[in-house]
């Protein structure tokens, strides 16, 4: 029998891509979440950025001389 060393992770079954070891079968925290939110009957997220997080930040800078 030959038993390999390191067994080849099955791709992410979210978005195929190759999985992580300590998130098996998936490849990332948002890919986990987007399971786990069809599990509990959730509206499928987008992996993506997310637009709330993008509206929180800081102010913008750019001040202008009028
Ligand atoms: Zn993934």
């Amino acid at each position: 029998m030959t038993a390999p060393a390191h067994s080849p992770a099955p791709p992410c079954s979210i978005c195929g891509k190759p999985s992580d070891p300590r998130l098996r079968p998936f490849c990332s925290r948002r890919c986990a979440d987007v399971d786990l939110n069809r599990w509990l009957g959730e509206v499928y997220v987008v992996p993506g950025d997310d637009p709330a997080a993008a509206a929180s930040g800081p102010p913008d800078g750019d001040d202008e001389d009028f």
